[in-house]
């Protein structure tokens, strides 16, 4: 068993509260596996942690911190920089979920294709979004693919749109 199992928390047993959690590492990993839509994701997104939790910082400032918010920006902060360890982030809270989303693709972090095998530097990844109306919702997908299209990860966001009142017939 490497280390990095051994602190493994991406599992049903993951933990929402960071003072459970081990110590954070000085880098992190984030992988989806499969999207909201059940597609097969293939990006392992790794990156340092203090980066993100400045992020998360700046982020979360302009909504208001609440507790366990700060604790999480700490936890991040805190990392211990002389560790080589690459800890797999918890992936069922989905704030957090929704934030390193937003980091990666505001930020930029190295990604590791699984079906390609390969790194590739952040710079080389493409932006791959649309949106698909239904009646009144629209849905919005952001996606991330490798030089060779395969999809890193999705998210899926859903907006009501207002239609203007259809006019009724006499
Ligand atoms: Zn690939």
């Amino acid at each position: 068993m490497t280390t990095d199992q051994e602190i493994d928390f991406t599992s049903s047993k993951a933990r929402k509260r960071v003072e459970s959690w081990p110590v954070c590492p000085r880098r992190v990993r984030y992988y989806q596996f499969k999207s909201e839509t059940e597609a097969r994701t293939y990006g392992q997104f790794t990156f340092d942690a203090r980066r993100f939790g400045s992020f998360v910082n700046v982020w979360l400032g302009t909504t208001g911190h609440t507790k366990s918010d700060l604790r999480l920006v700490e936890w991040f902060l805190d990392a211990d920089q002389r560790s080589d360890e690459v800890l797999d982030l918890p992936r069922e809270w989905r704030k957090l979920e929704a934030l390193i989303q937003r980091f990666i693709r505001d930020q930029g972090a190295p990604c590791f294709c699984v079906a390609c095998n390969r790194e590739y530097a952040a710079k080389e990844l493409k932006r791959m979004d649309d949106t698909v109306e239904n009646s009144n919702r629209a849905y919005l997908y952001k996606r991330l693919i490798c030089p060779e299209d395969h999809l890193l990860y999705e998210s899926l966001d859903l907006r009501l749109i207002r239609r203007p009142q259809a006019i009724p017939r006499l």
